[in-house]
């Protein structure tokens, strides 16, 4: 049955190439995942999966479902692009495809299409061998805002979930069990609301929301000094006020606050808010919060992490051309990083040993889903190793053979995984003796989301009612073209520079 899996994943090699380069050209941020979305569930549905639409409140968020009992196994990837990151793929140099748009430079145009192919191999597997299960695809809608999975969690998506596989991008084929060391956080936005004044006329009639910003802003990293290591906190202003003659009557900073564990974020988020408090009364104005995003620490499965590496072994790394190699070794060179090959080596399965002791970092939302059912995430080599996340060189091979062959990789690891927890009763309830057992021995899932938070669907509505008609002249035409580098003309390798034909740089 597993060599039947692979078999289905590889026969689907080409729709993987498709929507791999279909989503990376569709290239949509947080909240505003239409196109992407309405892709995906359009091919789940030609294929028997049943999809609920808008799930959580969140109009670009679903679900696709098949089967009718046994085991019911969740599998994810995040589909949101990031803001300002549009770039021509397969080009070693930093060439914009369009201007001020958003672009996949954390490559999750790659993961739905790893997932989906894993699914549709293991459904034809089990219909032929009769086995009973049931599969929940979903997508991770503004990943890169951490603003949907605690809402996934408390709408009950996962309710009746027996385990979870959530996949993505890396340049490692790689999972990891226990705690990952990295940060749990709490995206949150502080309003100031003062009083407008001529600033020159009648200054003294005003109250500046800017000044509550401002201030909040220097306590904060007047206290910074004295936080834990483990903390990241990072704030952008969003509302400065208008123009210098009137004097702020809003003002609006956001805030991501990052600690490694629950009762650490809440203290982070507390303390924020305390400082706002005081910033306000100081300037004499007046603040209120919204949360617009939750991330709990993430924690990966023991049990489903060795099965999965077992597979990873079974299935090891892609078959890299010369022409894949040389594309990382121009992106590298061209843009001034360590030069080292694409992973031809697994790599070793990750666990609270062999990690480095933890100092915080990033985010994943997934956190929220791992402290609900057991979880694993895979990793899949779809990217070059040494580029920098959130940044357009993480972009140049998202949609160049390199991410297909990643994902292809990846959904074979994850098909394999799904076919252990449908077959093998006793990697279930190993999975599910962990989490109670051990996972939850000394923690318990306490998201400082409340009753009130709403989702932040407004988020990046405004830039893509303006920016989308400029975008949608770059969406990739699979009827036309066999892949969307041919579509925009682009030699792969192809020599730093020079690779890009005019019409696939221009920038409206
Ligand atoms: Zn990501």
């Amino acid at each position: 049955m597993k060599q039947a899996t692979l078999a289905g994943v590889d026969k689907r090699a080409k729709l993987v190439q498709e929507m791999v380069d279909s989503i990376f050209s569709f290239a949509e941020p947080g909240f505003q995942e239409f196109r992407t979305s309405e892709y995906i569930t359009g091919i789940l549905e030609k294929n028997g999966f049943k999809v609920q639409r808008g799930v959580a409140g969140i109009p670009t968020a679903w679900t696709a479902t098949w089967g009718e009992s046994g085991p019911l196994i969740a599998l994810g990837s995040d589909i949101d692009a990031l803001l300002g990151l549009s770039q021509v793929p397969g080009s070693a140099t930093i060439k914009p495809q369009l201007v001020g748009a958003p672009g996949h430079g954390e490559g999750h145009n790659s993961g739905m299409p790893a997932v989906v192919a894993a699914a549709l191999s293991v459904k034809e597997v089990m219909q032929k061998n009769k086995i009973q299960g049931r599969l929940m695809l979903w997508p991770g809608v503004a990943e890169e805002l951490l603003a949907t999975k605690a809402f996934y969690v408390r709408a009950g998506l996962f309710e009746g979930v027996d385990a979870s596989i959530f996949t993505h991008v890396s340049k490692d084929l790689s999972t990891s069990w226990g705690p990952a060391g990295n940060n749990g956080m709490v995206s949150v936005e502080y309003t100031f609301s003062g009083k407008t004044a001529h600033s020159a006329g009648s200054p003294w009639s005003g109250r500046s929301a800017l000044d509550g910003v401002e201030l909040m802003n220097i306590a904060w990293n007047m206290r910074r000094e004295h936080l834990p290591l483990t903390q990241r906190s990072h704030y952008v202003i969003t509302n400065g006020g208008g123009q210098p003659n009137v004097v702020p009557g809003e003002g609006t900073v956001w805030y991501y606050f990052r600690d490694q564990t629950f009762p650490a974020i809440r203290e982070l988020y507390e303390l924020g808010n305390t400082i706002s408090e005081a910033a306000a009364q100081a300037t004499g104005t007046t603040v209120k919060r919204r949360v617009l995003g939750y991330a709990a620490p993430n924690f990966g499965n023991k049990p489903i992490a060795e099965a999965a590496y077992e597979n990873m072994k079974a299935i090891g790394m892609p078959q890299w051309s010369e022409d894949d190699q040389a594309f990382a070794k121009a992106v590298q060179e061209a843009n001034g990083f360590k030069v080292e090959p694409l992973a031809t080596e697994l790599a070793p399965l990750s666990t609270p040993d062999s990690r480095d002791r933890p100092m915080g970092g990033g985010s994943d939302d997934i956190g929220d889903i791992m402290w609900t059912v057991p979880t694993i995430t895979i990793r899949f080599p779809s990217n070059i190793p040494n580029t920098i996340g959130h940044n357009v060189t993480a972009a140049m091979a998202m949609a160049t053979p390199i991410a297909h062959k990643g994902a292809v990789t990846g959904a074979k690891a994850v098909a394999l995984t799904v076919l252990d927890l449908m077959t093998t009763p006793e990697l279930l309830a190993s999975a599910k003796d962990y989490f109670n057992n051990v996972q939850l021995k000394d923690a318990k899932y306490d998201p400082v989301l409340s009753a009130e938070d709403q989702p932040a669907v407004h988020l990046n509505k405004e830039l893509m009612e303006r920016i989308r008609p400029q975008m949608a002249k770059f969406y990739y035409d699979p009827k036309k073209y066999r892949t969307y580098l041919e579509q925009l003309g682009v030699a792969y390798p192809g020599v730093p520079g020079a690779s890009v034909s005019p019409a696939a740089g221009e920038a409206p």
